[in-house]
């Protein structure tokens, strides 16, 4: 397949594969976007639903984007916020219904709002990402055919819906970059069909959407390469909201190149630290079945050792194990910082010796 070489910045062409860290809120939790740079990140995603929700539209147009707003000067990637807000209606966290014309969502017992697809791709617009992500209709797991159709059709209809918004927006270059999301469950036929109806529109790239895990726990490569195989050339392929570092190499060899994910930066909070299972940088092996393992914070509160020697983070140059435990103990923000900056490094890592194989 004759996949596209880099992502384009304004400022850069990145190198791919890439592994974006999520902002929802715009910021990366626990780091400033000076934090987010010192780790090799090249990009963040941020939440077009949370933003469209919580920041004044004035306020970002003063500022020319959320990249201006935030300091930031790497990738920035918009979802659509179909996936959040469907996700909030159907754990039932707040009010909402999805009709043929968008997500009706009862934010306060005095706002209602009406995201259809025209609204996400307006906003996102303001936000002045690289990439736009098209509004969608997530096919719940364990959904019959006819359920799973009905979310396929839905998902071209706004996907078509949202290229004639962009195409108004955006007459002539320069223009970001527009991805559609492929879906229809665990239905090949279904998959196939909705690349096939997404592919006659014209995108940039397809985006592996729903839940990318079989009832069994195992990732969905089967699903996974029947969007490649059905994907036109020159698009890029986006694994959506994947990050595990086993399913990013396993998507790497099926032709994904973007990737994002709230793993790295949640664990981190939570004590979990990825490490290689290296001495240097130099002897990471990829190829080995267990090349890292997680660090338990709780394990190292005597040894004045860094959390790998294979990482050149803030945290492993300069303090040790017991100084984390420490930290997580009587200030906890300041090592939630430098653990999120650790596992940031490690995915940043990762992603470069993707590209070097690539
Ligand atoms: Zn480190």
């Amino acid at each position: 397949m004759n996949a596209p070489r880099y992502f384009k910045t304004p400022d850069s062409k990145l190198k791919l594969p890439v592994f974006f860290p999520d902002a929802t809120r715009a910021v990366v939790k626990t780091l400033d976007s000076q934090d987010i740079k010192s780790t090799g990140t090249p990009g963040i995603l941020v939440n077009t639903y949370h933003l469209y929700r919580d920041l004044d539209r004035q306020l970002l147009s003063q500022f020319g984007g959320i990249r201006l707003f935030m300091g930031w000067d790497g990738g920035v990637i918009s979802d659509s916020g179909g996936f959040q807000v469907m996700s909030l209606i159907k754990s039932k966290k707040v009010n909402g219904e999805i009709i043929d014309k968008g997500v009706v969502i009862q934010v306060s017992r005095s706002r209602k709002i009406i995201f259809t697809p025209e609204v996400s791709i307006r906003f996102q617009a303001l936000l002045q990402p690289d990439m736009m992500v098209v509004l969608d209709d997530f096919t719940p797991p364990g959904a019959s055919h006819r359920v799973a159709q009905r979310t396929v059709d839905r998902t071209v209809d706004w996907a078509r819906r949202c290229r004639q918004e962009f195409t108004k927006l955006y007459p002539t270059p320069p223009r970001p970059y527009l991805l559609a999301v492929v879906q229809g469950g665990d239905f090949g036929d279904l998959r196939r069909e909705c690349a096939q109806r997404l592919a006659a529109i014209g995108f940039d790239g397809f985006g592996y959407g729903g839940w990318p895990v079989k009832a069994n726990g195992d990732f969905d490569y089967e699903t996974g390469q029947v969007i490649a195989d059905n994907t036109p050339a020159g698009y890029f392929l986006y694994g959506l909201g994947i990050g595990k570092p086993e399913d990013i190499i396993g998507c790497v060899k099926q032709g994904y190149q973007i990737f994002d994910c709230v793993l790295p930066t949640r664990d981190a909070r939570h004590r979990r630290l990825y490490v290689y299972q290296a001495n240097s940088f130099k002897t990471i092996n990829l190829k080995k079945k267990n090349f890292y393992s997680f660090y338990d914070v709780k394990k190292g509160k005597t040894s004045d050792q860094p959390v790998s020697r294979a990482c050149d983070c803030l945290l492993c140059r300069h303090y040790s194990r017991a100084y984390l435990a420490h930290l997580f103990q009587v200030e906890p923000a300041a090592a939630m910082r430098l653990a999120t900056i650790h596992n940031l490094r490690f995915y940043s890592l990762l992603m470069a010796l993707l590209q070097g194989k690539s």
